[in-house]
């Protein structure tokens, strides 16, 4: 008999049980209550795209990056790592830059 249960959200493990309401990950220790793992962490990018972890987006303005000279073209690919709380609301990795905290609201889905 196959298990229908999701993978854990933290860690992608299978082996995720019930316990009572709660579905834990034997491996990570993480515990969530059925169907919020549905509740992947999203935003909404400027023209109102869903963007979520893992997404590939581009700038839609040129960004100065803080304490540089550099300026962050308009186009500028870049990789959502982690989507926060906060005025930053995205951890991305930016093509040619690196890791940044960005604004959801300066990239666009691409
Ligand atoms: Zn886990």
């Amino acid at each position: 008999m196959s298990s229908a249960l999701p993978p854990c959200p933290e860690c992608q493990s299978e082996y995720t049980y019930h316990d009572g309401t709660r579905l834990v990950c034997p491996e990570c220790a993480h515990e969530w209550n059925e169907g919020e793992e549905q509740d992947q962490l999203s935003l909404k990018d400027s023209v109102g795209n869903k963007i979520v972890e893992g997404d590939k987006v581009t700038l839609v303005k040129d960004l100065k990056v803080k304490g540089t000279s550099t300026v962050l073209k308009v186009g500028t690919k870049a990789v959502i790592k982690r989507i926060v709380e906060g005025d930053h609301d995205i951890d991305c990795k930016v093509d040619g830059a690196g890791p940044m905290m960005l604004k959801s609201s300066v990239v666009k889905k691409a």
